[in-house]
């Protein structure tokens, strides 16, 4: 018992602190529970709901003996005028649920910290929504890991941005110019910058100081893997002087099988029988597209309409994922007209509010994806050596375009323009209109030239992606080495206290 104890009290202890949204929470918890498959003793602070949608996966991990748990907060809905269970950013349908949301969870840091205290881990793993915590570690006298949700590039080239403006004193928002510093060619237009960047606002300050938290973190943990960026990987490590580590893609790494693939970051079970399988079954390899926003993104009824006909024009199969909303009748029936003549015709497939994402794009009738380009929906299609269209909406999304159609050159651009607010709608002259839709399907889905070669590029960085989380390879590496890393500085620290 004693050596049980002491073996426990030696063991690395770290605390994971995700920010409530499945674009942050997925990666995260795939990152905790790998810590946790390396001998690290996990614990994981979040609030109930939010836990409800992994604690299937910590409670297998557990029972197969990995030390990981999940300690609850209380989320303050009643505080913010919030029904119970509404936790998560994806839950925001306006911006006034957002708002709430939002001051939730800022409410969380004196519950976090009382139980950073409490712990008294070795490290804390947080997201890079958190700042606070910088500070939080300091206190403790133990190092911050900052957990960077998006794309080494993306880091890069905001950061550049953001330090020489060329975005500024052009004649229009739609002017381009070339991002400073990169070693490719980028070109953007002021108009596809996140609004934070385009003129100050409430978030350039909060984006500020996560800049501002990033360099006074121990180091940057990275959903990425070398092959794939390794240039803004070296940008990040050298010239933005950033200790970093690439783990990714943690999502195959953390998931290997169909239950945790199916179940990952979602409450409902998926069923065994489940219609979406048979349907896919039944198409050819790589003949379907997968069509998904993400997981925050809501399109209004006649972006909808567009990718409707966009779809059935192009001729080709494709399986669409949509978010319900209960209040829209008119948007609902045309769906449901929809789904109807596409299901006869065999053509199209909608899945309702949340899809299996791993599991579909793993299935071999997949043969290309419409993504929003949020970075784990780009890792993971890329992981599945997927090409795809690209369809930025917000945030970081249009340099991750860049990524893939000027850097990787795996994606169409569907030629999206304007970087928006979350929440916000687009006005009838600014949809994507089903021809420019159809167009790109074609491209990515048809059999000319630049489809094969695309094709053949994105199999082999899915290749590559599978190559670098196993034993020997950069990712696994990575993070063997930032345990040991963390480990000798507990030890350290053990030394050092002792000889006080
Ligand atoms: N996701 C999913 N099913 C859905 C929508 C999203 O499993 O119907 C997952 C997806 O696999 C990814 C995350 O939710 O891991 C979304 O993150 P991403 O960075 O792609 O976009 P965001 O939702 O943050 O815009």
């Amino acid at each position: 018992m004693e050596s049980q104890s002491l073996q426990f009290h030696n063991q690395l202890h770290v605390v994971f602190l995700s920010y409530p949204s499945p674009g942050h929470m997925n990666p995260m918890i795939d990152t905790a529970r790998l810590f946790a498959m390396h001998g690290v003793n996990v614990t994981i602070i979040t609030t109930h709901a939010n836990a409800s949608t992994f604690q299937k996966a910590i409670d297998s991990d557990t029972s197969l003996g990995y030390s990981i748990k999940t300690q609850l907060i209380q989320f303050p809905s009643a505080q913010v005028g919030l029904p119970d269970g509404v936790e998560n950013m994806k839950d925001g349908t306006s911006t006034e649920i957002i708002g709430k949301i939002g001051l939730g969870i800022s409410m969380l840091q004196d519950p976090t910290e009382a139980l950073f205290q409490d712990l008294q881990p070795d490290c804390i793993v947080t997201d890079m929504m958190l700042p606070w915590t910088v500070e939080a570690a300091a206190k403790l006298g133990i190092p911050r890991i900052h957990y960077n949700s998006s794309s080494y590039f993306s880091n890069c080239a905001e950061h550049f941005i953001m330090k020489y403006r060329p975005n500024d004193n052009l004649v229009s928002d739609t002017q381009k110019f070339t991002i400073p510093g990169l070693p490719h060619t980028i070109e953007m237009t002021p108009l596809q910058l996140p609004f934070w960047i385009r003129s100050q606002s409430f978030a350039t300050a909060y984006f500020e100081a996560i800049y501002e938290s990033q360099k006074r973190s121990y180091g940057t943990l990275c959903n990425s893997f070398h092959e794939l960026e390794s240039d803004y990987e070296n940008i990040c490590n050298t010239t933005l002087g950033i200790k970093s580590w690439s783990v990714g893609p943690v999502s195959s790494w953390a998931n290997k099988d169909d239950e945790n693939k199916g179940n990952r970051g979602h409450i409902e079970e998926l069923g065994k029988e489940a219609d979406w399988l048979n349907w896919l079954n039944s198409k050819q390899n790589e003949s379907v597209l997968y069509v998904s926003f993400g997981s925050l993104t809501r399109l209004d009824n006649a972006q909808i309409v567009e990718i409707a006909h966009g779809l059935e024009n192009s001729g080709h199969n494709f399986i669409w994922v949509v978010r319900k909303k209960e209040s829209d009748e008119s948007e609902n029936n045309f769906l449901q007209d929809f789904e109807e003549r596409m299901k006869e015709r065999k053509k199209g497939y909608i899945i309702w509010n949340w899809a299996p994402q791993l599991l579909i794009l793993d299935h071999p009738a997949i043969g290309g994806i419409v993504t929003h380009c949020g970075w784990n929906s780009t890792l993971e299609s890329l992981n599945a050596g997927l090409p795809m269209i690209t369809w930025p909406r917000f945030g970081d999304q249009f340099y991750n375009e860049k990524l893939l159609v000027d850097v990787l050159k795996i994606g169409v651009s569907v030629g999206a323009k304007e970087n928006k607010m979350r929440t916000s709608t687009e006005s009838k002259d600014v949809v994507v209109k089903r021809e420019e839709i159809a167009k790109a399907v074609e491209i990515l889905m048809g059999s000319g030239q630049e489809s094969k070669e695309m094709r053949m590029r994105a199999k082999k960085l899915g290749e590559a992606a599978k190559r670098t989380i196993e034993e020997g390879g950069d990712s696994y590496n990575n993070l063997i080495q930032l345990i040991d890393e963390l480990k000798s500085l507990k030890k350290s620290k053990a030394l050092g206290e002792k000889a006080d």
